[in-house]
């Protein structure tokens, strides 16, 4: 490589040109400490406060009828944000619900789309998943009184943290029902091709599901166009929602109009659903996978917090994060290669998420004194130091400063006073 020395100046020439500058000061983030951690929960924005408070207001003020009247109607809540979540994954509003979570979600949406028939019982996953996802894929096997074993298919991985999307297309055939994967892998942040697995499962006639967790406001998606069956994600991580906060789900146009596996009076067209009928209308939109009453102090944060996106642009967001990370793989490249550090996640763009992957054998205790130095990381067991340079909060300089941290702390052996093992939540 002949990269010329990236400095302190080269980090602040690019954060002087940096249209996203401005959101950085909309968060509550706190002086000198680095927040590394976004991909896991976002940080606080002062619009996501203000929304908040105002459906509590709302509450206050209106009492049942802010349902309908309050400055935020709870009533249409979920269709609102579902509708401005749609841009951010290429989606149509009626396509998009905000409601559950991502493992509620995805038992609602393998109800409705997994139905076993004759020799086609397999679904198609993978063994780098998020745990949740696959025991919900497991369950899900199993009420339809079939062994997981023998029906769920998790593709390997050649090297542990990333999978071949050639491998994936393998095991595809007339046996598999469904596929269900992440579009960025939550450890290593590998973003697979979601348009060319999803082309190669329909030629199969396998439907298509997808994981957003870990790209869904962080980088652009076309689900419509890649014509992808369905999506779950969560909200707190890259949107920004908080805590528990509610997650959303995409359905194909071409599925809507059709009785959720799993019926509430939620499902319900919503001019139809005080009729208090036994025989459910489902409502015509993604709206139909809704189930019962919604979280609405859960998801009032993201009207404020999807307001950001839209101003700020994902193409813009994606710009910039790919920036970072790459000047964060550069600076590790520079300042610490005698440390026994190695980067799981995929080096090129098209292939990368919006976090890091750091291996180190004592990736618990580095950590913990990463932490000491107000910087905070993200550990995954047993040796994977996750760094998420969130575009809207961090900067260029922040990216240098926490690389010359982690040097410090290497070369003064910092890290030794601390025990290798990881904490109850890691
Ligand atoms: C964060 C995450 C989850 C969490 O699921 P919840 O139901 O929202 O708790 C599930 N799957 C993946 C891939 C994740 O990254």
């Amino acid at each position: 490589m002949t990269k010329s020395k990236i400095t302190r100046e080269t980090a602040k020439k690019l954060d002087r040109t940096d249209e996203l500058s401005i959101y950085k000061s909309e968060f509550y983030t706190k002086d000198s400490t680095y927040y590394m951690d976004g991909n896991s929960l976002g940080l606080l924005s002062k619009r996501a406060e203000r929304t908040l408070m105002t459906s509590l207001e709302d509450w206050k003020t209106y009492g049942i009828d802010g349902w309908t009247e309050g400055k935020q109607p709870w009533f249409y809540m979920s269709e609102q944000i579902g509708e401005m979540t749609a841009p951010l994954i290429g989606a149509k509003a009626h396509e998009v619900i905000n409601t559950g979570s991502i493992t509620a979600n995805l038992h609602q949406l393998l109800a409705s789309f997994y139905k076993p028939d004759g020799k086609r019982t397999k679904i198609i996953a993978d063994e780098l998943n998020f745990p949740s996802d696959i025991y919900a894929l497991k369950s899900q096997i199993d009420l339809h009184g079939l062994q997981p074993s023998a029906h769920l298919i998790q593709v390997e991985s050649q090297d542990g943290y990333t999978l071949s999307e050639d491998n994936i297309i393998a095991q595809m055939d007339e046996e598999v029902a469904l596929l269900l994967l992440p579009s960025v892998l939550y450890r290593s942040g590998q973003l697979l091709d979601i348009e060319k697995i999803t082309k190669a499962a329909h030629d199969q006639g396998i439907i298509v599901g997808f994981d957003l967790a870990h790209s869904i406001g962080a980088l652009p998606h076309h689900l419509n166009d890649w014509d992808v069956d369905f999506a779950v994600w969560c909200t707190y991580k890259y949107l920004n929602s908080g805590p528990g906060g509610v997650g959303g789900l995409y359905v194909h146009e071409k599925h809507l109009g059709k009785k959720p596996g799993l019926a509430g009076w939620f499902s319900s067209k919503k001019e139809k659903q005080f009729d208090m009928e036994h025989e459910l209308t489902p409502a015509e939109t993604a709206g139909a996978y809704q189930m019962g009453t919604p979280h609405i102090l859960s998801s009032a944060p993201l009207l404020g917090s999807l307001e950001i996106f839209h101003e700020a642009g994902i193409k813009s967001i994606r710009e910039k994060s790919l920036a970072l990370t790459r000047m964060m793989m550069n600076l590790i490249h520079q300042e610490l290669p005698d440390y026994g550090f190695q980067l799981a996640n995929p080096l090129e763009d098209e292939r990368r998420g919006g976090h890091i992957c750091l291996l180190h054998p004592e990736a618990a205790s580095i950590c913990k004194a990463l932490k000491e130095e107000n910087v905070i990381p993200d550990f995954r067991s047993p040796n994977v130091i996750r760094l998420a340079p969130i575009a809207l909060y961090i900067s260029f300089e922040d990216v240098y400063d926490v690389t010359l941290i982690l040097k410090g702390i290497m070369e003064n052996e910092k890290h030794k006073r601390f025990k290798n093992e990881r904490g109850i939540i890691a």
